[in-house]
């Protein structure tokens, strides 16, 4: 049974799934029909049409709840075979269709793809709900964990018992029937808030743009930039021009605009956005929100809400994730401080006579930047040529380390013609993986940077892994060389962590198997392979100009690699300030009153010793997405955990070797091959021989040693 990613997802009684049991009939015509026959069981994408996606998602949910039901009726008492080991086995059309649906919605979309999306979205939410809710089989997943001790498992074994005990638990399995429907219902209120709130932000951030028709207020902007502005605000049918709002605190336009009361004026439409007392507020939407949330972890079992959200997670508790937290704060802040120094000496140094404020922070910071670094892109992307980074970077960095060999294929098919596909073959020369990758920009694919699986590595089911990675970078003409910069070269690094994660997964359960970490671990493996990208013998392999094949320049080189400390006790105190106020707002317990968010963030800021004039948090309450909506409530503070290990791990490396192959080999046996398969703390600490520690984490963003 492995998770399903869904998306948007609204309850509706599990009677749909149920009946959708005699559409059942999916012919072998359907390219789903079946387990692919082409290698690694690689999508038939030469074969598979868009009409194809629904027809499998409904027959390969009802073919699961076939399955479920029969594990939860089985007249044998439980045991590990009969029910957890066949709640694995089921569900594999449903996954087989998924994995490749969610790569060409994500990748390759278009409006067939979209509707069928929208579709099927509450009927996968549903169809959960079938399965966790069930309770006949929460029975026996109940007594098998209530045996656990002595039913002799062998270990991962006994991490799935507790793990899916876990999954039934935090879904409200053990409730009442009576307690269920208040579930329920606190689920559908829930669901109903989030969506207002996205509603209302979109609606607050839209109407929240700055707009004036005097071109002296924009003094600073590029010529294309203006365009841009002009072209915003015809879009709105209005004179003059218009700057959007993004969703951080911070707009991208602070850092160039030379007019000081332009600069407030925008900044202050982006703080006050969802809080202007009118039909966009979001205030009131929130307290009632965060009452809920405690309400409905109090009625499973739980103190508040993030204890019930951090229960599977690395952290497992609001207090370690808290304490984690408040362990950066002072390091953060005390950079930040002397940050502001900087930047006030730059305003002092113009006779500017005024104190830095949120708004003038970027805007002066650009400056000292530049006067520091001084980056020139075009200098730079010369040294990065997207293949010669793949081949040469990449792949070499994975060749060091574990010993791992790539092989071009053009025999397997792809869903869009710029995708590449390569085998992977393990030290010993056996078939590891497949790997595609889809790395230039599309109107019809998401934004950012991704990877997933489009198939599963699981002992138990005999299949080896499918993985690709996703990116947006730019397409060249037809017969120029793709250059990119070195956040792209990040973010093929990255994004390649995340597929070895992948990749290297030797687990017997799918549900345990490579990414399927929580939040506050999955993103650990990809940013410890973006370290590699800027390790000299790495680096210097892939850094060649792509005409005569120098290598970059040492000036250059040292400069690029020193600008990534630059303005980090600004941007980390930012990020502490939204992870504090997630986790504050998330630890109320369940008879706290409604709360006013403006004084709450004011006290919990000031408790906090996160209250800088100068530095606001990344998002303000009141337009906090991640967490009011975007599945990062509890979770926000995941992103700085993750950085923690990753540092700390990196800093391991570099002190017994770096790149090496036994250094390779021992992360992987102990951490990479091992999914969720052990408590993944101990995990950690069994491979690195130690609790994790900051310092690492400190000294790579400059706040400490220098
Ligand atoms: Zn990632």
């Amino acid at each position: 049974m492995q998770t399903l990613i869904v998306v948007g997802a609204v309850a509706l009684a599990t009677g749909t799934a149920r009946a959708q049991k005699s559409g059942a009939g999916l012919g072998p015509d359907n390219p789903f029909y079946a387990a692919s026959t082409l290698p690694f069981h690689a999508p038939p994408f030469d074969r598979i049409k868009d009409s194809d996606y629904q027809p499998a998602i409904d027959a390969g949910m009802a073919r699961q709840i076939v399955e479920v039901e029969a594990i939860a009726d089985n007249p044998a008492a439980p045991t590990f075979e009969n029910t957890l080991a066949a709640l694995e086995k089921s569900g594999q059309l449903l996954s087989r269709v998924l994995q490749v649906f969610n790569c060409v919605t994500g990748a390759n979309t278009n409006d067939a793809l979209q509707k069928v999306q929208d579709y099927e979205a509450p009927r996968l939410a549903a169809h959960q709900d079938a399965i966790y809710l069930n309770a006949k089989l929460y029975a026996r997943v109940k007594a098998i964990y209530d045996q656990r001790a002595s039913l002799h498992l062998d270990a991962e074994s006994l991490r799935l018992v507790e793990y899916d005990y876990q999954q039934f638990v935090k879904a409200g399995a053990n409730l009442s029937d009576a307690d269920k429907a208040k579930l329920k219902k606190i689920n559908e209120e829930e669901s109903t808030l989030e969506n207002d709130f996205i509603t209302k932000l979109l609606a607050a951030s839209k109407a929240g743009a700055y707009s004036t028709t005097d071109p002296a207020a924009l003094g600073g902007l590029s010529e294309a930039q203006l365009a841009a502005a002009a072209q915003a605000a015809q879009g709105r049918k209005q004179q003059g021009w218009l700057i959007p709002l993004q969703n951080t605190t911070q707009q991208p336009d602070l850092t160039l605009l030379s007019n000081r009361e332009t600069r407030r004026a925008l900044f202050e439409h982006s703080w006050n956005r969802a809080e202007r007392g009118d039909g966009n507020d979001t205030r009131s939407t929130i307290a009632r929100l965060v009452q809920l949330r405690a309400q409905k972890a109090a009625l499973i079992g739980f103190p508040n809400y993030a204890a019930w959200t951090l229960t599977d997670q690395m952290a497992k508790t609001p207090e370690a994730a808290l304490h984690f937290v408040d362990a950066l704060v002072p390091a953060a802040t005390a950079k930040a401080a002397s940050e502001a120094k900087g930047i006030q000496e730059a305003i002092d140094a113009q006779h500017g006579g005024f104190t830095v404020e949120p708004w003038d922070w970027n805007f002066y910071a650009e400056q000292v930047r530049k006067a520091k670094f001084n980056l020139d892109e075009a200098q730079v992307k010369p040294y990065f040529e997207l293949n010669n980074v793949l081949q040469n970077g990449v792949f070499y960095a994975a060749h060091q380390l574990y010993g791992l060999t790539f092989k071009e294929r053009h025999d397997i098919p792809v869903y869009q013609a710029d995708v590449r596909v390569f085998e992977v073959f393990d030290a010993d020369s056996k078939p590891l993986a497949l790997f595609y990758c889809d790395y230039f920009k599309r109107d019809n694919k998401n934004g950012g940077a991704w990877m997933d699986n489009m198939v599963g590595q699981s002992k138990l089911l005999g299949t080896l892994p499918v993985v690709y990675n996703v990116a947006n970078f730019e397409k060249p003409a037809p017969g120029q060389p793709a250059l990119i910069d070195f956040e792209d070269v990040t973010a093929m690094f990255h994004e390649f962590g995340h597929a070895l994660h992948g990749m290297f997964a030797a687990t017997e359960y799918p549900s345990l198997s490579g990414t399927q970490t929580p939040r506050d671990f999955v993103e650990f493996p990809s940013q410890f392979n973006e370290h590699w990208a800027s390790y000299p013998e790495v680096f210097d392999h892939f850094a060649r100009n792509y005409k005569t094949g120098e290598p970059m320049p040492a000036e250059l080189a040292a400069k690029l690699k020193k600008a990534a400390t630059f303005n980090q006790g600004y941007l980390l105190t930012e990020i502490l300030a939204a992870a504090e106020l997630d986790l504050q707002w998330h630890s109320l317990p369940a008879g706290a009153p409604l709360q006013n968010p403006d004084t709450f963030e004011t006290e919990a800021l000031a408790r906090t010793h996160l209250a800088l004039s100068y530095v606001p948090s990344r998002y303000r309450s009141s337009y906090f997405l991640h967490i009011w909506a975007n599945g990062y409530s509890a979770g926000y503070y995941a992103y700085l955990w993750t950085e923690m290990l990753d540092d700390d791990a990196f800093q391991w490396f570099e002190d017994h070797g770096g790149l090496t192959r036994a250094n390779g080999d021992r992360f992987r046996t102990m951490v990479l091959s091992r999914g969720n398969t052990e408590d993944l703390e101990r995990m950690y600490s069994t491979w690195l021989g130690a609790e994790p520690s900051i310092e690492p984490m400190l000294k790579f963003r400059g706040l400490k040693g220098e």
